[in-house]
Parts: C-alpha cells; sequence; structure tokens
C-alpha cells in the first residue's frame, strides 16, 4: 500500500453491515415478450451475412424486426459490439446503463439500451447459446457490459508501443467505410461495447477486472432482436479468445459471422416497437 489506511470509525462494522438493495429492481422494468418473438423466430429466413476477418472490423445493418445472430465459426473467439440507430447515429448504445438495468453480463430476454435522451431498447437479447454458463467459480459470466474495448490509447499508455488492430480502431474503420467517413469522424461515434463472447469478472481479493478464456466454440451464438432500424459494428478482438493477452498479434484469432434474418413481419404487427423516451429536460 502506497497510501495510508484510514483508522475505522467505531460502527465500522455496522456500517458494512447494511443489507444491499437492487438499484433498479427489475418488478418496474417491462419484460418482452419472449413467447411472441420465439413464434417469430420460428419464421426467420437468413437475408444476409457478413464475415467479420480476425484483428479487424466490419459493419451490418439490421432493419427493425429482423434478427442479427453473432456466431462463432472457426474457434474461440470474442467480438466487440458497437449498435447505432441506423437513422440517427448520435443515439447509440449505452454499456453503462444496460449494466445498471441489467446485471453485468446479459443474457436472453435482457435488452441493449440507447444513449439518452433516447433511452429505449435499441435490440433484445432473443437467444444465447452460452446461456449455460451462468456465473462459475471466479464470479465470471459471458457477455460483458463492464468493459470498454481495446484501444491504441491505452495501449501506448501501459506499453509504450503502438498497436493499429485493437478493437476501438477496428470499430473506426468498420464505421468510417460503412458511412463513408474519415477515420476520425467516424471515431466520435464509437463507444463502449458489449464483449460477446468474453468471459469477465471483477477479482474477489481487489475487484479488479480480469478476463478468462470464453467458453465459445464454433456454432455458438448470441442472437439479437432489432427493436429499432439498427446499423452495427463488430470488431473481432486480437485477444481471440481473451484467455491471455490482447491488443498485439500474439493471440490466436478467429473470424466471427453476422447473419441477418428475417422473419415474417406480420407476427409483429403488434410488437411494442419502443419510442424515444418522452422526458424533455428542464432548465
Ligand atoms: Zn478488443
Amino acid at each position: 500500500m502506497l497510501h495510508q489506511i484510514p483508522t475505522p470509525p467505531a460502527d465500522a462494522a455496522e456500517r458494512r453491515a447494511r443489507k444491499p438493495v437492487v438499484v433498479y429492481p427489475n418488478g418496474t422494468l417491462r419484460n418482452p415478450d419472449m413467447t411472441l418473438l420465439e413464434k417469430a423466430r420460428a419464421t426467420m429466413v437468413k437475408i444476409d451475412e457478413v464475415i467479420v476477418p480476425p484483428r479487424d472490423g466490419r459493419a451490418f445493418r439490421a432493419p427493425k424486426g429482423h434478427f442479427v445472430r453473432i456466431v462463432s465459426i472457426e474457434g474461440p473467439q470474442v467480438g466487440d459490439l458497437n449498435l447505432w440507430n441506423a437513422n440517427d447515429l448520435s443515439e447509440r448504445f449505452f454499456s453503462g446503463k444496460t449494466r445498471a438495468l441489467h446485471a453485468t453480463h446479459v443474457t436472453t430476454g435482457n435488452r441493449l439500451w440507447s444513449s439518452l435522451p433516447s433511452l429505449r431498447p435499441m435490440a433484445t437479447i432473443s437467444h444465447d447459446t452460452l446461456g449455460w454458463y451462468g456465473w462459475d467459480d471466479d464470479g465470471a459470466g459471458v457477455h460483458d457490459v463492464i468493459g470498454t474495448r481495446c484501444d491504441p490509447y491505452t495501449n501506448r499508455l501501459l506499453n509504450g508501443s503502438d498497436y493499429h488492430h485493437c478493437c476501438h480502431s477496428n470499430l473506426c474503420g468498420a464505421l468510417a467505410t460503412a458511412e463513408g467517413v474519415t477515420m476520425g469522424e467516424a471515431e466520435q461515434h464509437v463507444h463502449d461495447v458489449l464483449n460477446v463472447f468474453m468471459c469477465t469478472g471483477f477479482t474477489r481479493d481487489t475487484h479488479q477486472y480480469f478476463m478468462k478464456a470464453s467458453p465459445v466454440r464454433p456454432g455458438d451464438y448470441l442472437e439479437l432482436f432489432a427493436e429499432i432500424d439498427l446499423l452495427g459494428a463488430l470488431s473481432a478482438c486480437p485477444g481471440g479468445d481473451c484467455s491471455a493477452t490482447h491488443s498485439s498479434d500474439t493471440a490466436a484469432c478467429h473470424p466471427l459471422k453476422v447473419e441477418i434474418y428475417r422473419p415474417d413481419l406480420d407476427l409483429l404487427a403488434d410488437w411494442p416497437w419502443p419510442e424515444r423516451s418522452g422526458y424533455v429536460l428542464q432548465p
């Protein structure tokens, strides 16, 4: 310890013994109709697919009512996902609020929320073949919304070297290509990610963010239902399965596949498509 720890007050034990309260009670959050989504899933047909090469990024589009499948194809691989409203890039995935409303890791039935002032579900997780994983003995789970994304700035800060295929860079490149803008312009829109297939937690003793080998295997997928028109970008992280290192060419890396499916949209005629929040900020 480099700093002095203050002497605990006389009632320290009592203060620590107060019971935790879940910040956002789940009972007040309206659950999506998963039975209806299952009906729609049963009719869906693949209309497009995109291969994301290892240590690279690609964008994809999914109209409202379609399904997006992120598939492991050749070996254990983690993907860093960004989502935008395809018609307004200022509305984007809000990993912090998604974590607060659901948990540190997300799975089937959870939703991916958008940034303020819109704050609506951009997507609902409709299927997760890793849903069996739960929480392991290290307290880790899969598909985290606690990490940020590997980036070349932190890499230079910590290692003093430059690496050009970090997820941040890959997402910038994917968005720049999709929107026909410069890397600098795209960078303004890249945000904290959903770490698809990534297995992470906090160490019990020091509460530090840790990663361990992803349990994903070829054939596994995470599937999202697009609640609004989506533009997405996915990076096949240079960390591969994130069992050891990232931000280098050391780890074994594999491609990822993004599949877009269209269901019978008539089945979703009564789906409660989310509107942007109606709240207006007061001066
Ligand atoms: Zn990464």
